[in-house]
């Protein structure tokens, strides 16, 4: 381990595993499946424990309900998804935040411009 700070994404990867992947299609007919993400990347911000969340599908026609989110465990695969409502903060800049409501962590926009703190 390294000395460096914790602000940033936590970047952990993993992949859809495909019986989900069908799971989600059956439930959701409407879901555009190319659009939907294979490859899972932890939107939020680095974390030393606790679960991991991606986003799986945010291309719901407007009104949006919010996005299709999974969740998982370090060394384990997704397991379910749950639609979930975006959240609704946005930066003075008006960029809207990425994660899902009542998130925990920076908003999306926040860590990307976060300052290096110790
Ligand atoms: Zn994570
Ligand atoms: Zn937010």
């Amino acid at each position: 381990m390294s000395g460096t700070d914790t602000a940033g994404l936590c970047e952990a990867v993993t992949l859809l595993p495909p019986g989900l992947r069908s799971a989600l299609l059956e439930a959701h007919p409407d879901v555009d499946r190319q659009r939907v993400a294979d490859e899972l990347v932890c939107a939020l911000e680095a974390h030393p424990r606790g679960e991991h969340f991606a986003v799986l599908y945010d291309d719901f026609a407007a009104p949006a309900l919010g996005a299709l989110w999974t969740r998982w465990a370090e060394g384990e695969p997704p397991a379910t998804y749950w639609l979930r409502p975006d959240c609704t903060r946005s930066s003075p800049h008006r960029e809207a935040c990425g994660h899902f409501a009542a998130h925990t962590g920076l908003h999306t926009w926040e860590a990307a411009t976060a300052p290096r703190r110790p």
